[in-house]
């Protein structure tokens, strides 16, 4: 049976000189949360650019459920079921808040020049099956983009026909999440979301994941965070990065209390 989870496998990734990441190994299983910290410049962003297959690993292996994908398309892995957001916030200005979210439900669809979006899947296989199986197909799409955007409570819901470039940072960041999360991934990968956050936001943020945790048990979430108190509460594990290294692998309290890591950040 293929092994099930991200296993990454003693990956490094060279720019110039640099081991930007060194030789680094990790699993991430379903329904787990493993936080990534450590200074900046340590590698956790080519990390996870290179498990969504954004950027490429000069060697090593990565595998998701048992494929090998690192030498897949950051497309095909998106299509196994790998969702991740970058660390600066990137929405698509041009559409609502809804609209958003629908293209996260349909990774294909496109925008027609009337604004209008549509699935060239469902408008095919529509033509040949009839008009029941498109309308049920929309419905779904529609019912997972709802479901969405009310994961936030009333934060994005009531705002779903403004323009995405109109909410708040924090509603960007939170727009984001529910983009990817409309799609259903088996995995989400997190690039520093409480970046830019103040401590209210942050603290709702860690509510978010933490009922993401209970709603969504066989999701595994990959965490890139800088806020510590919010890894302690959130995470299994927590991996600690260093100049592209896995410095310390451990539960939370013993990966952050440890004293190499302590130096780690203090000393930056
Ligand atoms: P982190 O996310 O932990 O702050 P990054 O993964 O962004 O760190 O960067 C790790 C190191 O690799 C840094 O020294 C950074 O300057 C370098 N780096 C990252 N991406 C590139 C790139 N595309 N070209 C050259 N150097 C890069
Ligand atoms: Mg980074």
């Amino acid at each position: 049976m293929a092994v099930q989870g991200i296993v990454v496998e003693n990956v490094s990734r060279v720019f110039g000189g640099l081991k930007a990441v060194d030789g680094v190994s990790l699993t991430l299983a379903r329904g787990e949360t493993v936080a990534i910290v450590g200074p900046n410049g340590a590698g956790k962003s080519t990390l996870v650019q290179l498990i969504s297959g954004v950027d490429r690993a000069d060697s090593g292996s990565i595998h998701v459920d048992g494929v090998r994908t690192d030498r897949l398309s950051s497309d095909r892995i998106a299509r196994l079921g790998v969702g991740r957001s970058f660390q600066t916030s990137r929405v698509f200005p041009a559409l609502t808040v809804w609209d958003s979210v629908l293209v996260g439900v349909q990774p294909g669809l496109i925008e027609r020049p009337s604004g209008r979006l549509i699935d060239p899947v469902t408008e095919s296989l529509g033509a040949l099956l009839g008009l029941g199986f498109w309308r049920r197909r929309v419905k779904a799409q529609e019912a997972a983009a709802e479901a969405a955007l009310k994961l936030f409570g009333d934060r994005l819901w009531p705002r779903r026909d403004q323009p995405a470039l109109s909410l708040s940072y924090a509603n960007r960041r939170r727009l984001e999440i529910a983009r990817l999360l409309a799609a259903e991934p088996r995995y989400l990968l997190l690039d520093e979301p409480s970046a830019g956050m103040n401590p209210t936001e942050t603290e709702e943020l860690t509510h978010l994941i933490l009922d993401l945790r209970r709603t969504h048990p066989q999701t595994g979430i990959l965490v890139i965070e800088h806020k510590l108190s919010m890894v302690r509460r959130i995470a299994d594990r927590v991996v600690v990065l260093n100049q592209g290294r896995v410095l310390i692998e451990d539960k939370p309290d013993h990966a952050l209390d440890h004293p190499e890591v302590v130096e780690a950040y203090l000393g930056k």
